[in-house]
């Protein structure tokens, strides 16, 4: 009989830790996420939800632990421990890892579908008529087939913010990582931008989330990890977290969202 093997993490945290100066804002994160999962990071402010995210591609060195994308580390050379990697390897492993903003970074004096086209050509080196097509057919996927020859001032947030996701899609990232998306979000605009990210975990793509968005975590999230003082101090489906953990920070934290 063969045997079954058990997915592979796509990444995995062991034991991460990070100070800024004297402060230790992460204290030993384990946490590994599969292919196709979603994982919404919960948490007060101030708690590490950030740092976490922006220590998976790098963005933020962290100092002790390891960090690994499809099986490679992440920041540091596998011989020689805690050298630092050089940044045509690190550009080499975020090539897999879109990011998404609070704020949504789109260039100003470009269109959304110039936005959505420039890495397309500038970086992945794809023909201009190669990078339009595939532009097009992002900005359609998130709603905005009508809107792809507009300025990002004359665009809502909500549509800002599809433009920024269309943006990192069309890249083809094994994963997405969302800081905090919809929360600078007029409310009446904060749902659009959630189903664009409903339709992208429908549609396989591995995703972790920081989000203030409650009903966004219980409806999608395979997994809810609820963050305190730098710890993972609950982690577990849906569910399990936000109705059976008896953990009293969690509750305490939930209480401010009823
Ligand atoms: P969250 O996203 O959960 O609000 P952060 O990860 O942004 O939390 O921040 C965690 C802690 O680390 C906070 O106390 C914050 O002030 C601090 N911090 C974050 N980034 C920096 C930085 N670049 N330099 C110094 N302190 C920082
Ligand atoms: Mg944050």
């Amino acid at each position: 009989m063969p045997t079954q093997s058990a997915p592979s993490p796509l990444i995995t945290m062991d034991n991460v830790s990070k100070s800024f100066g004297a402060l230790q804002v992460l204290k030993g994160i384990t946490l590994a996420v599969n292919r196709s999962e979603v994982v919404c990071l919960i948490g007060p402010s101030g708690s590490g939800k950030s740092t976490l995210l922006r220590c998976i591609n790098f963005l933020e060195p962290y100092d002790a632990g390891e960090v690994r994308i499809e099986g490679r580390l992440v920041g540091y050379t596998e011989s020689f421990p805690r050298r630092r990697q050089s940044n045509r390897e690190l550009r080499d492993l975020r090539r897999n890892v879109g990011m998404v903003f609070q704020h949504f970074n789109l260039w100003p004096h470009m269109t959304a579908l110039e936005n959505v086209r420039e890495a397309l050509v500038q970086v992945r080196k794809m023909s201009l008529a190669q990078a339009t097509a595939r532009a097009e057919e992002v900005l359609t996927r998130v709603g905005l087939s009508d809107r792809m020859h507009v300025h990002p001032a004359r665009l809502s947030g909500g549509q800002q913010q599809r433009v920024a996701i269309a943006r990192v899609v069309a890249m083809e990232p094994h994963v997405m990582l969302f800081d905090e998306p919809t929360s600078a979000l007029d409310p009446e605009l904060v749902g659009e931008v959630l189903q664009v990210m409903r339709d992208l975990a429908t549609e396989g793509m591995t995703m972790v989330v920081v989000t203030h968005e409650m009903g966004f975590a219980a409806n999608v999230a395979d997994r809810v990890a609820f963050l305190d003082g730098g710890r993972i101090v609950a982690c577990g489906p849906p569910r399990a977290v936000f109705h059976e953990s008896p953990e009293p920070r969690l509750r305490q934290f939930l209480q401010t969202y009823h």
